[in-house]
Protein backbone atom coordinates (compact mmCIF):
# COMPACT_ATOMS: atom_id res chain seq x y z
CA UNK A 1 0.00 0.00 0.00
CA UNK A 2 1.30 3.21 -1.02
CA UNK A 3 2.35 5.33 2.02
CA UNK A 4 0.59 8.83 2.23
CA UNK A 5 2.45 11.85 2.35
CA UNK A 6 1.46 13.38 6.14
CA UNK A 7 2.39 16.58 7.28
CA UNK A 8 5.18 16.31 9.52
CA UNK A 9 7.44 18.73 11.24
CA UNK A 10 11.24 19.16 12.13
CA UNK A 11 11.88 21.52 15.05
CA UNK A 12 15.57 22.68 15.67
CA UNK A 13 16.96 22.71 19.28
CA UNK A 14 19.97 25.53 19.67
CA UNK A 15 21.93 24.39 22.84
CA UNK A 16 22.15 27.96 24.87
CA UNK A 17 23.95 28.29 28.23
CA UNK A 18 22.43 24.43 28.90
CA UNK A 19 18.81 25.26 28.32
CA UNK A 20 17.86 24.30 25.38
CA UNK A 21 16.32 27.42 22.70
CA UNK A 22 13.55 26.60 20.05
CA UNK A 23 15.39 27.33 16.60
CA UNK A 24 12.61 27.25 14.16
CA UNK A 25 9.91 24.74 13.03
CA UNK A 26 9.37 24.09 9.56
CA UNK A 27 7.85 21.24 7.65
CA UNK A 28 9.51 18.54 5.83
CA UNK A 29 9.48 15.98 2.85
CA UNK A 30 10.21 13.62 4.98
CA UNK A 31 8.27 10.57 4.82
CA UNK A 32 8.04 7.37 6.71
CA UNK A 33 9.26 4.74 3.93
CA UNK A 34 9.64 1.53 6.48
CA UNK A 35 7.95 0.48 9.47
CA UNK A 36 11.50 0.33 10.68
CA UNK A 37 12.36 4.02 13.09
CA UNK A 38 16.09 3.38 13.23
CA UNK A 39 16.66 2.20 9.47
CA UNK A 40 14.48 5.87 8.56
CA UNK A 41 16.14 7.53 10.65
CA UNK A 42 19.83 6.16 9.11
CA UNK A 43 19.19 6.16 5.83
CA UNK A 44 16.49 9.16 5.09
CA UNK A 45 17.70 11.29 7.43
CA UNK A 46 21.72 10.90 8.35
CA UNK A 47 22.15 9.55 4.74
CA UNK A 48 23.85 6.74 5.91
CA UNK A 49 22.94 3.55 4.28
CA UNK A 50 21.67 1.31 6.82
CA UNK A 51 24.27 -1.72 7.44
CA UNK A 52 25.66 -0.07 10.63
CA UNK A 53 28.46 0.39 9.09
CA UNK A 54 28.31 4.24 9.71
CA UNK A 55 28.26 3.85 13.54
CA UNK A 56 32.07 2.14 13.20
CA UNK A 57 33.24 4.75 10.89
CA UNK A 58 31.93 8.22 12.04
CA UNK A 59 34.00 10.49 9.30
CA UNK A 60 32.26 8.80 6.58
CA UNK A 61 30.33 11.60 4.49
CA UNK A 62 26.65 11.43 4.68
CA UNK A 63 24.61 12.28 1.91
CA UNK A 64 22.68 15.17 2.10
CA UNK A 65 19.12 14.51 2.86
CA UNK A 66 16.57 17.31 2.56
CA UNK A 67 16.38 17.47 6.87
CA UNK A 68 20.32 17.11 6.67
CA UNK A 69 19.93 20.13 4.61
CA UNK A 70 17.66 22.14 6.71
CA UNK A 71 19.50 21.57 9.79
CA UNK A 72 22.62 23.67 8.31
CA UNK A 73 20.12 26.24 6.84
CA UNK A 74 18.78 26.95 10.14
CA UNK A 75 22.09 26.38 12.01
CA UNK A 76 20.57 23.93 14.57
CA UNK A 77 22.72 21.44 16.78
CA UNK A 78 20.15 19.23 17.14
CA UNK A 79 16.91 17.81 15.20
CA UNK A 80 13.84 16.42 16.34
CA UNK A 81 11.58 14.85 13.88
CA UNK A 82 8.22 14.59 14.70
CA UNK A 83 6.39 11.89 12.40
CA UNK A 84 2.04 11.47 12.42
CA UNK A 85 0.41 8.12 11.70
CA UNK A 86 2.58 6.01 10.01
CA UNK A 87 4.95 3.83 11.93
CA UNK A 88 2.68 0.77 13.59
CA UNK A 89 4.21 2.27 17.03
CA UNK A 90 1.45 -0.29 19.40
CA UNK A 91 3.34 -1.81 21.79
CA UNK A 92 6.85 -0.58 19.92
CA UNK A 93 9.25 2.11 19.86
CA UNK A 94 7.87 5.65 19.80
CA UNK A 95 11.54 7.39 19.00
CA UNK A 96 14.58 6.36 18.31
CA UNK A 97 18.38 9.16 18.45
CA UNK A 98 21.45 9.10 17.29
CA UNK A 99 23.45 7.35 19.48
CA UNK A 100 25.64 10.17 20.02
CA UNK A 101 28.71 9.23 23.02
CA UNK A 102 30.28 12.07 24.00
CA UNK A 103 32.72 9.62 25.99
CA UNK A 104 35.13 8.91 22.98
CA UNK A 105 33.67 10.92 19.79
CA UNK A 106 32.53 14.04 18.65
CA UNK A 107 29.67 12.88 16.74
CA UNK A 108 27.20 16.21 15.42
CA UNK A 109 26.47 14.01 12.04
CA UNK A 110 24.51 11.43 14.48
CA UNK A 111 22.25 14.68 16.13
CA UNK A 112 18.98 13.39 14.69
CA UNK A 113 16.05 11.95 16.35
CA UNK A 114 12.43 10.75 14.89
CA UNK A 115 9.89 10.77 17.56
CA UNK A 116 6.26 9.84 16.87
CA UNK A 117 3.67 12.57 18.38
CA UNK A 118 1.12 9.77 20.10
CA UNK A 119 4.37 9.24 22.42
CA UNK A 120 5.84 12.28 22.38
CA UNK A 121 3.93 14.12 26.01
CA UNK A 122 1.96 11.81 28.36
CA UNK A 123 3.25 9.08 30.05
CA UNK A 124 6.08 8.20 27.67
CA UNK A 125 7.39 11.90 27.30
CA UNK A 126 9.14 10.36 24.53
CA UNK A 127 10.14 13.91 23.04
CA UNK A 128 12.18 14.58 26.07
CA UNK A 129 13.67 11.23 26.26
CA UNK A 130 15.03 11.58 22.49
CA UNK A 131 16.53 14.77 23.24
CA UNK A 132 18.10 12.83 26.57
CA UNK A 133 19.73 10.60 24.07
CA UNK A 134 21.05 13.41 21.79
CA UNK A 135 22.68 15.08 24.97
CA UNK A 136 24.90 11.92 25.62
CA UNK A 137 22.33 9.74 28.13
CA UNK A 138 21.67 6.31 28.18
CA UNK A 139 19.33 3.64 29.36
CA UNK A 140 19.23 2.31 32.99
CA UNK A 141 20.82 -0.91 31.48
CA UNK A 142 23.48 0.17 30.13
CA UNK A 143 26.29 -0.22 32.01
CA UNK A 144 29.76 2.26 33.21
CA UNK A 145 27.93 5.62 32.17
CA UNK A 146 26.61 7.79 34.68
CA UNK A 147 24.34 10.03 32.49
CA UNK A 148 21.66 7.06 33.14
CA UNK A 149 17.87 6.82 33.99
CA UNK A 150 16.76 5.47 37.43
CA UNK A 151 13.94 3.12 38.71
CA UNK A 152 13.19 4.20 42.20
CA UNK A 153 10.09 3.81 44.51
CA UNK A 154 8.57 6.85 46.50
CA UNK A 155 5.48 8.10 47.85
CA UNK A 156 5.22 7.36 51.50
CA UNK A 157 5.67 4.47 53.98
CA UNK A 158 2.70 2.47 52.45
CA UNK A 159 1.84 4.17 49.23
CA UNK A 160 5.92 3.63 47.91
CA UNK A 161 5.03 3.19 43.96
CA UNK A 162 7.48 2.50 40.85
CA UNK A 163 8.67 5.29 39.54
CA UNK A 164 10.84 5.78 36.90
CA UNK A 165 12.97 8.97 35.27
CA UNK A 166 13.62 10.09 31.76
CA UNK A 167 16.06 8.05 30.66
CA UNK A 168 14.61 5.22 31.98
CA UNK A 169 13.81 2.39 29.10
CA UNK A 170 10.25 1.85 28.94
CA UNK A 171 9.32 -1.64 28.37
CA UNK A 172 6.25 -1.63 30.35
CA UNK A 173 3.29 0.75 30.70
CA UNK A 174 5.16 2.93 33.34
CA UNK A 175 4.73 6.59 33.87
CA UNK A 176 7.81 8.49 33.54
CA UNK A 177 7.89 11.29 35.69
CA UNK A 178 9.20 14.95 34.65
CA UNK A 179 12.79 14.26 36.08
CA UNK A 180 15.54 12.97 34.85
CA UNK A 181 18.07 10.79 37.21
CA UNK A 182 19.41 13.14 39.53
CA UNK A 183 21.24 12.21 43.63
CA UNK A 184 20.42 15.58 44.90
CA UNK A 185 16.74 16.36 43.51
CA UNK A 186 13.93 14.67 44.84
CA UNK A 187 10.19 13.33 43.47
CA UNK A 188 8.14 12.67 47.09
CA UNK A 189 10.49 12.64 49.33
CA UNK A 190 13.14 10.15 47.79
CA UNK A 191 15.92 10.53 45.59
CA UNK A 192 15.72 10.78 41.55
CA UNK A 193 18.93 9.19 41.34
CA UNK A 194 21.81 7.53 42.99
CA UNK A 195 25.71 6.97 43.45
CA UNK A 196 28.26 9.26 44.26
CA UNK A 197 30.17 11.07 41.01
CA UNK A 198 32.50 8.76 38.94
CA UNK A 199 31.20 5.49 41.06
CA UNK A 200 30.32 2.47 38.56
CA UNK A 201 26.32 2.40 37.94
CA UNK A 202 26.11 5.80 39.12
CA UNK A 203 22.62 7.03 38.20
CA UNK A 204 23.34 11.07 37.55
CA UNK A 205 21.60 11.90 33.88
CA UNK A 206 21.89 16.32 35.49
CA UNK A 207 25.77 16.07 36.33
CA UNK A 208 25.93 14.39 32.27
CA UNK A 209 23.61 16.85 30.72
CA UNK A 210 25.67 19.67 32.51
CA UNK A 211 28.99 18.49 30.85
CA UNK A 212 27.83 17.57 27.77
CA UNK A 213 25.58 21.25 26.82
CA UNK A 214 28.57 22.68 25.71
CA UNK A 215 30.08 20.13 23.62
CA UNK A 216 26.41 20.16 22.07
CA UNK A 217 26.03 23.89 21.30
CA UNK A 218 28.88 23.58 19.13
CA UNK A 219 27.57 21.26 16.85
CA UNK A 220 26.30 24.35 15.04
CA UNK A 221 27.76 27.84 14.62
CA UNK A 222 25.48 30.49 15.12
CA UNK A 223 25.21 32.29 11.81
CA UNK A 224 26.11 35.86 13.72
CA UNK A 225 24.03 39.22 12.65
CA UNK A 226 22.87 39.52 9.05
CA UNK A 227 24.38 41.82 6.69
CA UNK A 228 22.76 45.72 6.72
CA UNK A 229 23.29 48.86 5.27
CA UNK A 230 23.23 51.92 7.68
CA UNK A 231 23.90 56.15 6.31
CA UNK A 232 26.28 58.07 8.16
CA UNK A 233 23.63 60.20 9.00
CA UNK A 234 19.88 60.33 9.50
CA UNK A 235 18.03 61.12 6.14
CA UNK A 236 14.86 62.98 8.26
CA UNK A 237 17.37 65.04 9.60
CA UNK A 238 18.53 66.30 6.33
CA UNK A 239 14.99 65.81 4.55
CA UNK A 240 15.00 69.09 2.69
CA UNK A 241 17.49 70.53 -0.16
CA UNK A 242 17.63 73.43 -2.30
CA UNK A 243 17.41 73.81 -6.16
CA UNK A 244 21.41 73.54 -6.56
CA UNK A 245 22.28 71.89 -3.79
CA UNK A 246 25.19 69.18 -4.29
CA UNK A 247 24.76 66.60 -1.75
CA UNK A 248 27.02 63.76 -0.95
CA UNK A 249 25.55 60.44 0.93
CA UNK A 250 27.70 57.79 2.02
CA UNK A 251 26.67 54.43 3.43
CA UNK A 252 28.39 51.81 4.98
CA UNK A 253 27.93 48.00 4.83
CA UNK A 254 28.50 45.46 8.19
CA UNK A 255 28.47 41.89 8.99
CA UNK A 256 28.33 39.26 6.28
CA UNK A 257 31.47 38.80 3.66
CA UNK A 258 32.90 41.65 2.39
CA UNK A 259 33.22 43.18 0.05
CA UNK A 260 30.15 44.45 -0.62
CA UNK A 261 28.48 46.26 -3.70
CA UNK A 262 25.89 49.27 -3.92
CA UNK A 263 23.83 50.34 -6.30
CA UNK A 264 22.47 53.67 -6.42
CA UNK A 265 19.01 54.83 -7.93
CA UNK A 266 16.77 58.06 -7.75
CA UNK A 267 13.13 57.90 -8.36
CA UNK A 268 10.51 60.56 -9.13
CA UNK A 269 7.63 59.06 -7.33
CA UNK A 270 8.74 55.64 -5.19
CA UNK A 271 7.92 53.21 -7.61
CA UNK A 272 10.25 53.76 -10.99
CA UNK A 273 13.58 54.20 -10.53
CA UNK A 274 16.23 54.99 -12.98
CA UNK A 275 19.26 53.47 -14.59
CA UNK A 276 22.47 52.72 -11.41
CA UNK A 277 24.24 56.26 -10.34
CA UNK A 278 26.66 54.77 -8.31
CA UNK A 279 27.84 51.71 -7.76
CA UNK A 280 30.54 52.63 -4.65
CA UNK A 281 29.04 53.42 -0.71
CA UNK A 282 28.84 57.06 -1.88
CA UNK A 283 26.67 58.78 -4.16
CA UNK A 284 26.64 62.59 -5.25
CA UNK A 285 24.07 63.93 -6.31
CA UNK A 286 23.70 67.35 -7.94
CA UNK A 287 19.68 68.94 -7.59
CA UNK A 288 20.39 71.72 -10.06
CA UNK A 289 17.54 70.21 -12.25
CA UNK A 290 14.95 70.13 -9.61
CA UNK A 291 12.13 72.34 -9.23
CA UNK A 292 10.87 73.89 -5.97
CA UNK A 293 8.15 71.09 -4.74
CA UNK A 294 9.78 68.28 -6.14
CA UNK A 295 10.25 65.63 -4.14
CA UNK A 296 12.84 62.68 -4.98
CA UNK A 297 13.73 59.09 -3.25
CA UNK A 298 16.91 57.85 -3.47
CA UNK A 299 17.83 54.05 -2.84
CA UNK A 300 20.77 52.22 -2.52
CA UNK A 301 20.63 48.40 -2.42
CA UNK A 302 23.68 46.47 -0.96
CA UNK A 303 25.04 42.93 -1.53
CA UNK A 304 27.83 40.77 0.65
CA UNK A 305 29.60 38.69 -1.28
CA UNK A 306 27.82 36.26 0.68
CA UNK A 307 24.76 37.15 -1.49
CA UNK A 308 22.97 38.79 1.54
CA UNK A 309 20.77 41.47 0.61
CA UNK A 310 19.67 44.83 2.32
CA UNK A 311 18.50 48.54 1.21
CA UNK A 312 17.86 52.06 2.11
CA UNK A 313 15.27 54.15 0.78
CA UNK A 314 14.51 57.86 2.07
CA UNK A 315 13.38 60.99 0.12
CA UNK A 316 14.89 64.40 -0.16
CA UNK A 317 12.19 67.27 -1.04
CA UNK A 318 13.47 70.78 -2.79
CA UNK A 319 12.62 73.78 -0.70
CA UNK A 320 14.18 76.94 -1.08
CA UNK A 321 14.73 78.57 2.14
ZN1 LIG B 1 15.85 5.47 24.77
Amino acid sequence: MPRQNHKLLIISLKNFKHALKLKAIIPTDFEEDSDNMLEDLSVHIMGYSYDREWREDPNAAPIDTEVNMKRNQYHADIVVVLTGREYNVLGRIYGVAGLVDYHNTYQPELGFCIVDVRGALGRRKTFIHEVGHLLGLYHDDQENRYGKGYFFEAGGLFGKKDRITIMHKIGDLRRRIKHFSNPDVEFKDEPTGTGSPGAIGERNSARKLRESGCIVAGFRQDPGPSFSVSMDFTPCCSFFVSPGDIRTYIVHGSHGQMPYQYEWKVSNDGFNYGSVLSTTNKLTYDYHSSQEGDILFIKVEGISADGQTDQIVFPQEVFSF
